[in-house]
């Protein structure tokens, strides 16, 4: 036997997948073993990092990878849970000089880096046979380590600088487009699972202790299952869900796609369907990846062949490119996610932490109608349009409350269904006004002009339950 490992980090899906596909592809393999790690320093030791929306998208898009590759390729998803590191150790153990190779997906986020840099050391050390392959541009159009390491690199903070970007590194053209690579399909066929036995069944200790989807939800605390039973998402979790919302958005929506202008769609959703972004909703499928970004640029563009269209920054390929812009900062400026020592976050003496302040905002309980309107939407759904997520920010932040905005952040990276690293981060320092890509009309005033316009209007003038 020879065994290859596919890890399935952040992308959940077959389409697209290039780890698994040269998994297929390579001769010498005959067995496949599917894998994703419940990582406690990912989800929190009793899965406290995660908001039931959250932690129930992600767990719904598990079973869909696993219903599909058992219903296509008679194989399934092997789900183990705990430190990666003593995972691979393991595996390596049982294995032995049957584990040929470790293929998986790069991540950009400083733990995914690190992570994996602490598995090659492991591998290299106790299983010095198997071959480790990670594949870049996997959640991103762009290769981030490829385009950071140019010598040309310099941080974009701009949609002028992203087409820049994209045209030095990825050409443009006959009609004019950037040259994206098609997204691959899924694979022909998967070889089977190895016929022995190398996962057990024991007690939660033993590393190599699989479960299956139906067995997750038990994995939860009580509390945590009931809040997810009595909640009723509008996004199922999976990838079958993502294909047919690009169908339903995108592929067969020529004309919302070639007249999308982001700055026209509607915070309060569709009016026949109140539950129903009026952009595509496919942001839930994106930061899980059940959806390729490729696929969905590459749809896109299927569209605009068809006729007129809009263009960056409004248009859909336009959010892509502020998606890529995100993706590239956060690899390429050192404490993305701080507020001190990260060179796109201005210093603002920020109030201290005001835990009543926080409550208030958290649970839509400020007293302003929109702003509770659409925190309670986002506990209540785990997501919401991008102009509400403008309001909401700004009123945590420069706009009233005067709360830093890391502490809204991480309200945000908990409950939404999309949450994402990358975005969160580079959405909530634009939004703050403390970026230099930030619009200059919304740069943030100095603390004593704020004070004066504060003491005008109380910031909690009728809160209600
Ligand atoms: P569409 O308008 O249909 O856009 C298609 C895709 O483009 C989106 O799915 C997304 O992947 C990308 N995109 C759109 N707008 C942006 C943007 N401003 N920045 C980067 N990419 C964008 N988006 C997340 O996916 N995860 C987050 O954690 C997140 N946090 C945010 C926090 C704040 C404070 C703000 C203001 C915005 C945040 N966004 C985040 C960006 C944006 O609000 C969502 O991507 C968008 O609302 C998702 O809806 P959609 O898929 O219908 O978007």
């Amino acid at each position: 036997m020879s065994a290859c490992v596919v890890w399935f980090r952040k992308s959940l899906r077959l389409h697209d997948n290039p780890a698994l596909t040269a998994a297929c592809q390579e001769k010498g393999i005959t067995s496949i073993i599917p894998l994703y790690v419940l990582d406690p320093a990912i989800l929190g030791q009793d899965y406290e990092k995660f908001g039931p929306n959250r932690l129930n998208f992600l767990f719904e898009s598990l079973c869909d990878l696993d219903s599909r590759l058992s219903s296509e390729y008679a194989s399934k998803l092997i789900i183990l849970k705990g430190d990666p590191e003593r995972v691979f150790e393991c595996l390596a153990q049982k294995l032995g000089g049957n584990f040929d190779s470790l293929y998986c997906e790069y991540g950009s986020e400083p733990y995914e880096r690190e992570i994996f840099s602490t598995i090659e050391q492991t591998l290299r050390k106790n299983s010095p046979g198997t071959k480790i392959k990670m594949f870049g541009a996997f959640q991103t159009v762009l290769d981030l380590e490829e385009t950071i390491a140019s010598p040309a690199y310099l941080h974009p903070k701009s949609m002028k600088d992203m087409l820049k970007l994209f045209s030095s590194n990825l050409g443009t053209g006959e009609k004019g487009f950037f040259q994206v690579e098609d997204p691959l399909p899924h694979p022909a066929q998967l070889k089977p699972l190895p016929s022995c036995k190398v996962f057990s069944s024991s007690g939660p200790a033993d590393p190599l202790r699989s479960y299956s989807s139906d067995e997750l939800s038990g994995l939860l605390p009580t509390s945590l299952q009931s809040e997810i039973q009595s909640r009723n998402s509008y996004f199922p979790g999976g990838e079958t869900e993502a294909l047919a919302r690009l169908h339903k958005k995108v592929s067969g929506q020529v004309d919302f796609v070639n007249s999308f202008r982001k700055p026209r769609t509607a915070s309060t959703n569709e009016p026949d369907a109140p539950l129903e972004p009026s952009t595509t909703g496919l942001s839930p499928y994106l930061s899980t990846g059940c959806l390729s970004v490729r696929m969905l640029w590459k749809e896109c563009e299927k569209c605009y062949l068809l006729g007129n269209h809009s263009e960056p920054p409004e248009s859909l390929h336009g959010q892509l490119l502020f998606r890529e812009m995100f993706y590239l900062l956060s690899r390429s400026v050192e404490n993305w996610d701080q507020d001190s020592g990260n060179e796109m976050c201005k210093p603002i003496d920020w109030d201290e932490f005001q835990a009543e302040k926080m409550t208030a905002w958290e649970k839509g309980q400020t007293g302003f109608p929109l702003i509770d309107a659409l925190m309670r939407q986002l506990d209540a759904t785990g997501w919401m349009h991008h102009l509400g997520r403008h309001a909401v920010s700004c009123f945590l932040t420069r706009g009233q409350l005067w709360q830093n905005w890391t502490f809204g952040r991480d309200v945000f990276d908990k409950k939404l269904v999309d949450s994402d690293w990358a975005l969160n981060n580079g959405n909530w320092l634009w939004l703050s006004g403390v970026a230099p890509f930030s619009m200059p009309s919304r740069k943030t005033k100095s603390k004593k002009a704020r004070t004066s316009d504060r003491s005008a209007a109380s910031w909690m003038p009728n809160a209600s339950p």
